[in-house]
């Protein structure tokens, strides 16, 4: 059974896809889920190729940007900007009666907004995995765009 926090995810995942046009060939309803296991973005636009990243979290109001947002696993991530490799990222507020997606290309993307979060302790359930946080407030101003 899915956690909350995985239903969350797919519900941005599917608003985006059904609301938000590709923003690389800029048609409508291209952008399609990926499969969960698949690691380095979550929609594809089935026209051009695109890959994006999106990443949904509850709030209580619109109005203000969180500042930090739970990623992922560290590792994959620490590889892909050693690379040179950034992904576009859509974020989807959920508020309780309301939501929002906002964008942010890869061209405004930096090491800064990838924190690398401390190793789970030994006493959890995957001991030893680390994630990264988003920290939004490391982004230029105005590099956040409200799509919807
Ligand atoms: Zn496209």
């Amino acid at each position: 059974m899915a956690t909350a926090k995985q239903e969350l995810g797919a519900w941005g995942e599917t608003e985006v896809a059904k609301k938000c046009a590709c923003p690389s060939c800029k048609r409508p309803k291209t952008l399609k889920r990926l499969p969960t296991n698949f690691k380095c973005a979550d929609l594809i636009c089935d026209f051009c190729g695109y890959l994006a990243q999106v990443k949904s979290i509850s709030v209580r109001t619109l109005d203000l940007m969180p500042k930090q947002i739970l990623g992922a696993a560290w590792g994959p991530q620490k590889e892909r900007m050693d690379a040179g490799i950034y992904f576009p990222l859509f974020v989807v507020l959920k508020a309780p009666t309301d939501f929002a997606i906002y964008y942010l290309p890869s061209d405004f993307q930096s090491p800064a907004l990838f924190a690398e979060r401390a190793p789970l302790s030994a006493s959890a359930k995957r001991a030893g995995w680390q994630g990264f946080m988003y920290v939004l407030s490391a982004v230029p101003d105005g590099a956040l765009v409200r799509l919807l």
